[in-house]
């Protein structure tokens, strides 16, 4: 490749960095199905070794990963030490299957026994991954990265797993992904560690180790041999005022980003996830434990409203103890707000028990529903949330078809939230977990700034306070042209809520405005951005 050369992708950070590729190698193959030599009981021991050793591997990545995908490990293990799992796999060991096998096979024959299960299917992956893990320890082939500890280098893959990023180490100053998107889990974690990434940069398969690269968030590009002179500036906004145009809340999903959030200039929660507190629980908390949980969050959360929204389970977000039928599609099956129909009582007991925490830390509580796509439904869950406490009530905007129906929630909805992830996911048709379609789900997309200005501006017409609490809020250039399309607030990640102020602050209303103006005629998504890093680089500079 030659020294200049531009590979093309998605930018995630706003520094750029120059270091050497360090290439991260596929996974040796593991041997196939294999019969053992007779020794059912010395293969049935060595299956428990090799779990035990997998679940301590779990436990130390778990830690390392800090708490971003603590969740994922604990399922991860709870799955590991199924004992049905081990009693199945113990029988193929005893029907002649070597140990490796034999918990391949009972994998697959749990997954035959609970096909259907759309919880289950969503974790299948995960499980194929552990038997993986667990093959690989009893053949004493490494699944680890083998990064390196010490000096500087940008990492290239496909794309990096939640035990995959666990294991960066300090010497990671840099990743490409050659897969990916911006809310794939590798964005999101080079998001929260600052680490200067480009995904879905299709270019990167032919990088090779050694070679010098310049990784340009900024620019959305990898310049090959690339100097720090090449990268695209970041632009320095300096607050001109001490209050943003806008307020900017933090989204949060626990206790511990709860705190984590008090710490920032957050004004208040404009998202608070509450099914990622219930990700792997097996049982229904009852309204009791929730309304604890829900109260310690509640006070511990930065001052300002806190908007808080039921369920989102389904799709995306499994949780176990809410039993949902069989879909070819889950994504656009029985999720979000839809889960009235199977489980109407967990909807009102949420409501029950964060009425309850509202009075307990006597915070201003906001309730919405995700994936409204009828005014009618928005109009049930207003009168349900109303009925059991003083909340303001509003929705999500996810779903293109309710962006029509705006007009009719006047005097119905206090408020609409607009989840750009899951909008693009349904405006673009292209499944946010599918690592070959991040273009699609790039929030310069100008399709998606046209809905944006259609729901700021419909919402404003008939009386509604609109917020944006999907990822795209947590890009300072983007929340500048959310703030001048008419939105009334911002919900970033707790990260980036310093740059998002910082942004919001150096301009005024007027100029904003003008932004998304000229961003609007935009007819890429390339395009859109460079519009919106020119007009704020005249600004600032
Ligand atoms: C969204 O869809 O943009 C959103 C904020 O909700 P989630 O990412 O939790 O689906
Ligand atoms: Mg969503």
């Amino acid at each position: 490749m030659a020294t200049g050369e531009v590979l093309t992708g998605l930018g995630v950070g706003l520094t750029a960095v120059k270091a050497e590729v360090f290439r991260v190698k596929p996974h040796q193959d593991l041997p196939g199905p294999t019969k053992h030599s007779g020794d059912a009981a010395g293969e049935i021991d060595k299956l428990r070794a090799a779990i035990d050793a997998v679940s301590q591997e779990l436990q130390t990545l778990a830690a390392k990963a800090g708490e971003t995908s603590a969740e994922i490990f604990e399922a991860l293990e709870m799955i590991l030490m199924d004992e049905s799992l081990f009693d199945t796999a113990v029988a193929e060991v005893e029907s002649g299957w070597d140990a490796a096998t034999a918990f391949h096979n009972g994998v697959e024959t749990f997954a035959e026994l609970l096909s259907g299960d759309p919880t289950f299917e969503e974790r299948l992956a995960d499980i194929r991954d552990l038997a993986k893990r667990v093959a690989a320890n009893i053949h004493g082939i490494s699944l680890g990265l083998n990064l390196p500890e010490e000096g500087r280098f940008v990492i290239v893959g496909e794309d990096f797993s939640p035990a995959d990023t666990a294991q960066f180490t300090k010497a990671v100053v840099g990743v490409v992904t050659i897969a990916g998107g911006p809310t794939s889990h590798t964005a999101i974690i080079c998001r929260s560690k600052s680490i200067p990434a480009v995904v879905s940069c299709k270019g990167a398969k032919n990088l090779v180790d050694g070679v010098e690269v310049l990784v340009d968030p900024v620019g959305d590009r990898v310049v090959i041999g690339g100097s720090d002179s090449d990268a695209t500036q970041a632009i320095t906004f300096v607050a001109k005022s001490s209050e943003p145009i806008i307020p900017v809340r933090a989204n949060i999903g626990s206790l511990e980003d709860a705190v984590a959030a008090a710490t920032t200039a957050a004004e208040g929660v404009g998202l608070f996830r509450t099914e990622l507190l219930y990700l792997s629980s097996s049982s229904q908390p009852t309204v009791d434990s929730q309304s604890k949980s829900y109260a310690e969050i509640l006070s511990a959360a930065p001052d300002g409203p806190i908007v808080v929204r039921t369920i989102d389970a389904g799709s995306d977000k499994p949780v176990p103890f809410l039993e949902m039928p069989h879909e070819e599609n889950p994504a656009l099956g029985v999720r979000g707000y839809r889960l009235i129909g199977q489980h109407r009582q967990f909807i009102l007991d949420q409501l029950l028990a964060l009425e309850e925490a509202r009075q307990k830390s006597g915070r201003e509580v906001w309730v919405m529903a995700p994936m409204i796509a009828l005014a009618s439904e928005a109009a049930e869950f207003a009168s349900l949330a109303r009925e059991v406490g003083q909340f303001k009530v509003g929705i999500m905007v996810e779903t293109p078809s309710i962006i029509f129906e705006l007009a009719k929630l006047a005097s119905v909805v206090d408020f609409v939230s607009v989840g750009t992830n899951d909008l693009s996911q349904y405006l673009f048709a292209s499944d946010r977990m599918n690592p070959n379609l991040g273009a699609m789900l790039n929030p310069w997309q100008p399709a998606l700034i046209a809905a944006l200005e259609a729901i700021a501006t419909e919402a404003k017409k008939v009386g509604i306070y609109s917020g944006v609490c999907g990822e795209s809020a947590s890009d300072p250039a983007f929340s500048v042209v959310l703030a001048g399309l008419g939105f009334d607030s911002v919900s970033s990640s707790r990260s980036q809520v310093g740059a998002v102020r910082t942004a919001l602050s150096a301009i005024s209303m007027e100029e904003a405005k003008g932004i998304s103006e000229k961003v609007r005629m935009a007819s890429t998504s390339d395009e859109a951005k460079s519009v919106a890093l020119a007009e704020l680089g005249k600004l600032s500079g």
